[in-house]
């Protein structure tokens, strides 16, 4: 059995065994797969998409709940300077700081708190998202915002930029999304992706806990060669390229790895807000020269990728 590779068709390897869903705690265990011949990652077994739709609606979905105080105050924080200061110091993974204009369309943008902020940087921006309740918390923000699947997608007007902040990783086929954001770009039009490094340090050390496998909802692992060749297969130039380590997903494996043997901990603590902030000041306060060196030398958690269509 090869699991054949979904970027390239060659046969797969199993690299990691025995990972668990260590964020939402859905059952089910799982490996990762790694081409031997473009070095692409994948997770199997692969939920089919309607599996993937309950596990969705199941574990992941955005609830709805928005007028509490703690969504005030994170919406606050969101649009304060201690939020640009850390944007700063820790690594902005949703292009939150990117100043610019034109038309932005986020694609996934979830309940639409990236659209305030890339409207208050000068974008027009719009969102595209699936989930119905984050989709219309997203328009009483004011936004236009697309319930559509990227492939029914047909927009007025192209798009400057496509934002896919932390999403590609979870397409069944992204050679086809990366496809579908060209069609919906202008000429030299911008693509800016996120998603985690599955060549990071910390993927190396975590081994199978590491938080970034979150499987099944994750069935593309890439690293920094894969996505660049993708991109430029599919018509784009890589503009710029990166990777930093945010002290969120630092806490979160700490966490993963040190209570392994209990999953419900793993999963109740990720949530327990003064240990992650603890773990997380930790992280960028004593162990930051690690962080700036795993950044520096290729293996940060996070790639941050910059491209332009040709
Ligand atoms: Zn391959």
């Amino acid at each position: 059995m090869s699991d054949p590779c979904l970027f390239c068709g060659a046969p797969t390897r199993e690299i990691v065994t025995r990972v668990v869903d260590n964020r939402f705690g859905s059952p089910g265990e799982y490996a990762i797969r790694a081409c031997i011949s473009c070095g692409g990652r994948q997770t199997f077994p692969r939920p089919d998409a309607e599996a993937l739709k309950g596990l969705y609606e199941r574990w992941y979905n955005y609830g709805g709940k928005t007028d509490s105080g703690y969504a005030a105050a994170r919406e606050r924080f969101l649009f304060s300077p201690f939020y640009r200061l850390m944007l700063a110091l820790d690594g902005d993974v949703s292009f939150h700081a990117a100043k610019g204009a034109g038309r932005l369309i986020d694609i996934g943008c979830n309940e639409g708190r990236g659209l305030s902020l890339y409207a208050r940087n000068g974008f027009a921006a719009e969102g595209l998202e699936l989930n119905t309740h984050a989709a219309a918390a997203a328009r009483a923000r004011g936004f236009v915002v697309h319930e559509k699947l990227i492939e029914d997608f047909r927009p007025e007007a192209p798009f400057d930029v496509a934002v896919l902040s932390n999403v590609l990783e979870h397409a069944s086929d992204p050679r086809e999304m990366v496809r579908h954001v060209r069609r919906i770009l202008k000429p030299g039009g911008q693509v800016w992706i996120s998603l985690p490094n599955a060549d990071s340090a910390l993927a190396g050390l975590a081994g199978a806990d590491w938080i970034n496998w979150h499987v099944p909802f994750h069935i593309v692992h890439f690293t920094l060669p894969r996505l660049m060749r993708l991109l430029e297969q599919e018509g784009f130039e890589v503009t710029a390229a990166g990777a930093v380590t945010p002290a969120l997903w630092v806490a979160q494996s700490v966490i993963a790895r040190l209570w392994r043997a209990n999953m419900d901990a793993v999963v109740r603590l990720q949530r327990k807000a003064p240990l992650v902030a603890g773990l997380m000041a930790l992280a960028r306060g004593v162990f930051f020269p690690l962080l700036w060196f795993w950044n520096v030398t290729g293996r940060g958690d996070c790639l941050v990728v910059r491209a332009r269509k040709n």
